[in-house]
């Protein structure tokens, strides 16, 4: 799992944003990336590698911005290649786009935005959400409006966080089966998949629920509900958390943690389409050895599979400790 994380304030938000993903990087990723906007210029900054690797090559302090939004990746659709790096441009260049999750339909939305011209510079299912928010944006001049449009041609899991050089005192965001909460401050208001990319910061935070949008300034906030379009009365809730079980994201242990993101996970696998099943098969039937790899909780996965797998397709296929492969099964020369 990904994550995500906006900052609007009066000063400059780099360091909280760059603290935020951070606070994230126990989800897992394989890139990250922020859309900055200062006095108006709209400016994306991303590669592949550790939030630290990708600072050291692109130095994210050596840049200003009072708007921002950042992303920590884990691929689904497309490689792991700074192209295929969150955030996503707009053709036009004037928004600037994050997601968690899988758009399901994203090949039938893609090619209707190719056949009007549009072009895609990653392999991702994410960039069909930015192009087609420019697609309603021209016609309805309205980015609120146009992220409702947006929402409701999408099927699967989304968080968004969206910013624009056309409205740049603004983060939009929303979600559908993806987390998203935001954190309210004095002057300065966040956006995170997590209350903890925040927590620093603020502990007075606001859930925003599945088919919920939020406008969020530094200042001010308001939750939509992208179906019926109507205002949301919204709770404020303060969290008393210590530093240490916000890491666990307010669980005890995080184990118990990992138990309630397992809906989530699920969802994420089932989504695997025909296509990477096929090909996982072949590569499976091809393979002259096999072997189930895993370390600490996934090597139990690892053994469960074993017994799983062997039975069923009626071939040995042993489970390694991933810290022991290389020594038990050297490479082949
Ligand atoms: N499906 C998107 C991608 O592959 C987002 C993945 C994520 O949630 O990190 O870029």
């Amino acid at each position: 799992m990904c994550g995500i994380c906006g900052v609007i304030a009066k000063k400059d938000i780099v360091d909280p944003l760059f603290r935020g993903i951070r606070q994230l990087e126990y989800r897992g990723y394989d890139s990250c990336g922020m859309a900055l906007l200062n006095k108006g210029k709209l400016k994306v900054v991303k590669n592949t590698g550790s939030i630290d690797e990708v600072n050291k090559k692109e130095n994210f302090y050596q840049y200003a911005a009072t708007t921002g939004i950042a992303h920590t990746r884990w691929a689904t659709h497309g490689g792991v290649s700074a192209q295929n790096t969150h955030p996503h441009l707009s053709s036009c260049g004037r928004f600037a786009l994050v997601h968690n999750g899988i758009i399901t339909n994203y090949r039938e939305l893609k090619e209707q935005l190719v056949k009007k011209g549009y072009t895609f510079l990653s392999e991702t299912d994410s960039e069909v959400i930015v192009h087609l928010l420019e697609e309603f944006y021209k016609e309805r001049k309205d980015i609120e409006e146009s992220l409702i449009c947006t929402s409701r041609s999408l099927t699967g899991s989304y968080a968004i966080c969206l910013i624009s050089n056309l409205q740049p005192d603004t983060i939009f965001c929303m979600r559908h089966e993806s987390p998203l909460v935001l954190g309210i401050g004095e002057g300065e208001n966040y956006v995170a998949s997590d209350f903890y990319a925040f927590i620093s910061y603020t502990k007075n935070t606001i859930l925003l629920e599945d088919h919920e949008l939020a406008t969020v300034t530094k200042d001010s906030y308001i939750v939509k509900n992208t179906l019926s379009g109507e205002v949301c009365r919204k709770k404020l809730t303060h969290l008393d958390w210590s530093a240490e079980i916000a890491q666990k994201g307010g669980y005890p242990h995080y184990m118990l943690k990992e138990i309630y993101e397992q809906p989530d996970a699920l969802r994420k696998a089932l989504c695997t389409s025909e296509e990477e099943l096929a090909s996982f098969v072949n590569c499976f039937e091809k393979a002259r050895k096999k072997f189930f790899v895993g370390v600490g909780t996934t090597f139990y996965v690892a053994e469960y599979a074993k017994y799983f797998f062997s039975e069923y397709v009626r071939e040995f296929i042993p489970s390694i400790s991933s810290d022991e492969f290389t020594t038990i099964v050297p490479p082949e020369k």
